[in-house]
């Protein structure tokens, strides 16, 4: 072979060369553009369900995965709610999933600071993707707001080689991050639209009228040297009804409920939904003793008889109430604190009829 020859050669090698690492970088720019039309996507969805549809859908066909699922930790119920209130039908969108908590989902949520990548294992990941069962690899995306975990983004291939544990995460890491901004502001979004001081499902003021009703009471009970009753009323073994039933029947029992406890209630009574199975009630110029025949009455209408579900099935419901009072001394004193013992009393009490066996009324003194 000639010098020249030798040049020749080493010239093509070169450029082939060139031409491997152009159309890398031509697909590398391409993955890019994409991925950035995507987030610019995420971050337009003007309201929750059209953030689901482009986390869901969008993200499974400009990745070309067969499965991709949205777990979101919802203990109290709040984001499914704020959800239906922008018309989610939460049966159309299995892909979407409210949990009580993650650990159940899969093993890794246990240590998921990071995305998970590795194969497919029925075993660990089934409830992660409940409508495909032929996956072999995915990716868990932690969706974290600060120290909180939101939930999880999961991707599922059926290419093992997908995603695997030598992948670098970067990439998804940073999808993650822009997911989880996304949510937390469409969450944000719908709870300042629904800002108010009324519960989406039972119509009820919610949590936050309490609170303000609260020192209210607190302060005309002080002025009229009266007392203040607080009932705290919890659903019995809901988590089951959930687990039986489903959430939107779940829902159903709830409503019906709330209206049975409203029937007994007066209208001097404050009423609000405290927490997701909870209520509770002011009652002035009530001492917690004084206070047990109408937590019976409220108890008993609960349990009296089942509750007829739109499906046909009857559910068997009861409450347990725990009940405090409090007399404010006259003068200055710190109502605030005040307050918060008095529904932390309630709250004792109610742990009481609680482990009395449920279905019962527990007060201060009694
Ligand atoms: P306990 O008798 O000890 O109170 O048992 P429990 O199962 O009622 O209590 P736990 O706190 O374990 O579970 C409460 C459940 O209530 C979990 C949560 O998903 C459910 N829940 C809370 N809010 C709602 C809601 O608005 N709708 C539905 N369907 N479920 C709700
Ligand atoms: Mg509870
Ligand atoms: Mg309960």
């Amino acid at each position: 072979m000639t010098p020249k020859r030798d040049e020749v050669d080493q010239t093509r090698r070169l450029r082939e060369q060139l031409a491997v690492l152009r159309r890398e970088a031509e697909h590398n720019e391409s993955i890019l553009r994409r991925a950035q039309a995507r987030e610019i996507r995420l971050l337009q969805a003007g309201s929750m369900v059209a953030l689901f549809n482009e986390i869901v859908d969008g993200l499974r066909e400009s990745h070309g995965l067969e499965a991709v699922t949205l777990v979101l930790l919802d203990p109290d119920n709040e984001i499914r709610h704020l959800a239906m209130g922008e018309k989610f039908d939460p049966e159309g969108r299995p892909e979407v999933m409210f949990v009580d908590s993650l650990i159940g989902m899969a093993p890794q949520f246990a240590t998921l600071y990071r995305s998970w990548l590795g194969p497919y294992i029925g075993a660990d990941h089934r409830l992660l993707f409940p409508a495909v069962d032929e996956l072999a690899s995915l990716a868990m995306l932690p969706l974290r707001r600060k120290d909180r975990l939101l939930g999880s983004l999961n991707m599922g291939s059926v290419d093992d080689r997908r995603f695997t544990r030598h992948h670098g995460t970067d990439f998804l890491d940073h999808l993650a991050n822009v997911t989880a901004v996304c949510l937390e502001n469409a969450i944000n979004r719908a709870r300042l639209f629904r800002s108010g001081i009324t519960d989406v499902l039972t119509g009820w003021n919610n949590r936050r009228y309490l609170q303000s009703r609260l020192a209210e009471e607190l302060a005309r009970a002080q002025r009229m040297d009266t007392p203040l009753a607080c009932l705290l009323i919890d659903v019995d073994h809901f988590k089951r009804v959930n687990d039986r039933y489903g959430h939107l029947a779940g829902d159903e029992v709830l409503r019906e409920i709330a209206d049975r406890v409203e029937g007994e209630v007066r209208a001097s009574d404050v009423a609000a939904r405290y927490g997701g199975e909870e209520f509770a009630l002011l009652l002035p110029e009530t001492r917690a003793r004084d206070a047990v025949g109408l937590a019976d009455r409220i108890r008993q209408a609960v349990s009296r008889t089942p509750i007829l579900l739109d499906g046909g099935a009857r559910v068997a419901a009861t409450v347990s109430i725990g009940i405090s009072s409090v007399a404010p001394p006259a003068g200055v004193i710190d109502l605030k604190s005040l307050g918060e013992q008095l529904i932390a009393e309630a709250d004792v009490q109610l742990y009481r009829a609680k482990n009395s066996g449920r279905d019962s009324v527990c007060w201060e003194g009694g």
